[in-house]
């Protein structure tokens, strides 16, 4: 039975954030238990982009104040990693860490700001799609890694949790190259599966307080979910979140991967929730980017299904599409491109439909919101959506 704990919290009130997730640590154990003075412990924040806090694009820095001190306060040194979208450089994180709120929590707390660029190859044999990848210096040189997720949906994955948060670990522009590499959602979810397994975090939070839906994981609306979730499990985590944000748990890649491959049931007597209820909550609202299923529902002969399925995809799939006047020209867009499907014409982005692999990290990385996702108006008429 994996555990998660759910707690109710409206605000980012500085002392009722840390008494909630004390309270949580204790339901699962204490932190006590798994760390231990001298220990060195990695905070993996949600630093996608450099996006102030009140956005809910990142997670917020007042949790990661009370993590922080009550990590030191068991007497272990603690330092604050991610690797943002797009090029892992000083002068990104420099500007990342300031607009996300971070920068003040060295201040504040002594926890240290991960600084250090260099990355390793490791080689991960249990991996079902990586068998080796890169990951990021400071991560190799701790002893604990400490999950601090954000709660949104997600354009390519539906939604984005604690799994999703440790594809963070890969630095840089490496993780679009996985996205060129694993463009079938399966592959992709056992690729971040994999990257989780690997890395082991020894607990996993996630922020919900201000979640996010819609176009998330940056483009979205903010959702005022009021949550804390905490669990030893990233995959019970994002199984009791994707509950509470309304979807199916087997509509998540990540999950069906984790489920098949025995790391969490998603059957509800295998879910101990404590705390609040996790029923009666509003959906979130998804992200407009939900491929075609309905030919591969109802047809019931193989080769005409799969003409079918070639033809849908080709011309029912939803697409990125430019608001133009939203533009600034900062070529994010096209720097984060793994399919080279953008083309900059009079700097602004023109796609190329045929080689892009719709992972959505052009609209991902877009500052201004320019980037939206167009779903033909058949494919909603004939999917109900
Ligand atoms: S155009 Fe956007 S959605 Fe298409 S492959 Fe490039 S980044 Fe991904
Ligand atoms: S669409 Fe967005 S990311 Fe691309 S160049 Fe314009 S503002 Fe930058």
């Amino acid at each position: 039975m994996k555990k998660v704990v759910a707690m109710r919290c409206r605000e980012y009130d500085p002392e009722a954030v840390k008494i909630k997730l004390e309270a949580a640590m204790e339901a699962l154990g204490g932190l006590r238990q798994w760390i231990k003075p001298g220990d060195r412990v990695l905070l993996k924040v949600n630093l996608l982009t450099g996006k102030i806090p009140e956005e809910a694009v990142t997670t917020h820095p007042q949790v990661v104040i009370a993590l922080a001190d009550l990590l030191m306060e068991a007497g272990a040194s603690v330092s604050i990693a991610d690797s943002p979208a797009g090029p892992f450089s000083k002068g990104r994180l420099k500007k990342v860490y300031r607009l996300t709120g971070m920068e003040r929590i060295e201040s504040e707390t002594g926890a240290k700001l991960n600084w250090n660029l260099e990355s390793q190859e490791i080689h991960y044999s249990e991996g079902y799609r990586l068998k080796s990848f890169a990951v990021l210096q400071a991560v190799l040189e701790t002893d604990h890694i400490i999950n601090i997720c954000k709660m949104k949906t997600h354009s390519m994955t539906l939604m984005t949790g604690a799994v999703k948060n440790m594809f963070g670990i890969m630095p840089g522009l490496k993780k679009a190259e996985l996205h060129f590499r694993f463009t079938e959602p399966e592959d992709f979810a056992h690729a971040m599966v994999d990257i989780c397994e690997y890395a082991q975090p020894t607990l996993s939070v996630m922020d919900g307080i201000d979640a996010m839906e819609g176009a998330g994981p940056s483009a979205g609306d903010i959702k005022k979910a009021g949550v804390l979730l905490v669990s030893k499990n990233p995959h019970a985590l994002d199984a009791v979140a994707a509950k509470y944000m309304g979807v199916d748990p087997l509509q998540v890649p990540t999950l069906r991967v984790a489920e098949k491959r025995n790391l969490c049931s998603l059957s509800e007597d295998e879910l101990e929730i404590q705390g609040v209820e996790m029923n009666g909550s509003t959906p979130f609202k998804l992200p407009d980017t939900q491929e075609p299923d309905f030919l591969e529902r109802y047809s019931k002969w193989p080769v005409i299904g799969n003409v079918f399925r070639r033809i849908s995809r080709k011309h029912l799939r939803p697409k990125p599409v430019l608001q133009k006047e939203r533009c600034i020209s900062c070529y994010e867009c096209d720097t984060i491109c793994p399919a080279n499907a953008i083309c900059m014409i009079h700097r602004r982005p023109e796609f190329i439909y045929d080689k892009c692999i719709r992972c959505y990290c052009c609209q991902e990385v877009c500052p201004e919101k320019a980037i939206w996702i167009y779903r033909p108006g058949i494919l909603k008429r004939l999917s109900g959506s």
